[in-house]
């Protein structure tokens, strides 16, 4: 026989009752996001970036930084007028360039010593040279694990290596960051550099103090880094100066100093001290410390410090004019049009490379 179905009414109390649905509200709301998406892409005025600034806002001065890194023209050209306006309140600050190979320790000191310096009510701002970075993908301060205390410290600001270009590009954008985040009221500024290249003398050229960070070795105490750098230093760490390598640091300490005796009194009149700290202990650090502090007092006073800012500054003219000359001959349309054919004419030996550059320096000097 047939089984009979049941057919399930409203009064069965098994009855699943489905409501009508009403009408879910989106839980994207499109036109803010627009909105948003519009504003944030929106520069702001050249008023509003400097204002920003002078009232330390992170975001704004970010953003700043960002269009001084950006190689579009439009970009450069705001970013010039928010340096030029930022200039009058920039420059009041120590400016520490910080070295030594890859490995060494330099980001693990640079929060040791960042963390002491906020501390004690400093602000500071880390920036980076690393022409290489393009093609690392980034290797100094990229990395967004290192230094996590001091990326999550408000006193202090964190910006990697502008990664496009050229050594001489990426040390200007370094330089006029240096301005901004001066502007902002960072009164301690530390540039990193890897320790092995020609990078260090672009740091020496816009930094007051020169930190050289080292490691004992085994006998080899004063190979693996240039002469030229050691020369350079205002101030040698000897890091890593933990556990059973003490003994190797002071050792390394005792030869770092005789060796930097034999180098010719500076023009500063300082005399580079060596010392030993573990920046993962954080021993150590205080002290050298008090030694750029004591650098700073004693170059002010000897009017170097000052000397040497001057200088820096005339230097950097003629850096930015070389720049900027660049800048526009390239962007020129004239020249846009015509270096390709000229590189390949260059590449085919159908012209010198002399004559090519000739030719596009006069097409571009006949211009209209
Ligand atoms: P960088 O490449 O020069 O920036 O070096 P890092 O700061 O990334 O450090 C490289 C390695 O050395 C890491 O594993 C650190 O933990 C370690 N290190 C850094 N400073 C010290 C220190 O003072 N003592 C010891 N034992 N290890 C350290």
């Amino acid at each position: 026989m047939e089984k009979a179905i049941h057919r399930y009414t409203e009064n069965d109390p098994e009855f699943i009752k489905v409501n009508k649905g009403i009408k879910q509200p989106e839980i994207v709301d499109r036109e803010s996001v627009k909105r948003f998406l519009a504003k944030r892409k929106k520069l702001l005025s050249v008023d509003e970036y400097v204002e920003g600034i002078l009232n330390g806002n992170i975001t704004v001065l970010s953003r700043a930084v960002t269009l001084v890194e950006s190689s579009k023209s439009e970009h450069q050209d705001i970013a010039q007028e928010i340096i030029t306006r930022c200039l009058p309140h920039s420059g009041n600050s120590i400016r520490v360039g910080i070295t030594g190979i890859p490995g060494v320790g330099k980001s693990t000191f640079i929060e040791a010593l960042g963390k002491h310096i906020t501390s004690n009510g400093g602000r500071l701002a880390v920036l980076a040279i690393d022409p290489s970075s393009e093609r690392s993908k980034g290797s100094i301060l990229g990395d967004k694990t290192r230094m996590e205390e001091l990326v999550g410290d408000k006193n202090a600001y964190i910006r990697p290596s502008p990664s496009a270009g050229s050594l001489g590009g990426v040390a200007r954008k370094t330089r006029e960051t240096i301005v901004l985040c001066e502007a902002a009221g960072f009164n301690h500024i530390f540039i990193e550099t890897v320790g092995v290249g020609q990078s260090e003398t672009t740091v020496h050229s816009m930094t007051d103090f020169f930190l050289l960070i080292m490691l004992a070795g085994a006998g080899d105490e004063l190979q693996g880094i240039k002469r030229g750098i050691m020369e350079m230093a205002d101030f040698i760490a000897i890091n890593k100066a933990d556990g059973s390598n003490i003994e190797k640091a002071q050792t390394a300490r005792v030869q770092y100093k005789n060796a930097l005796h034999l180098f010719p009194q500076k023009e500063s009149k300082w005399d580079p001290d060596v010392l030993t700290c573990s920046a993962i202990n954080k021993t150590g650090i205080p002290e050298i410390w008090t030694n750029i502090e004591e650098y700073r007092q004693i170059t002010t006073q000897n009017g170097y410090f000052s000397l040497k800012r001057n200088e820096q500054s005339i230097y950097w003219m003629y850096e930015t004019i070389d720049n900027q000359l660049k800048r526009i001959f390239y962007n020129h349309p004239l020249i846009k049009k015509k270096i390709n054919e000229m590189e390949h004419k260059v590449l085919n030996n159908q012209k010198s490379s002399f004559l090519a550059a000739g030719e596009l320096l006069k097409l571009y000097n006949e211009r209209s």
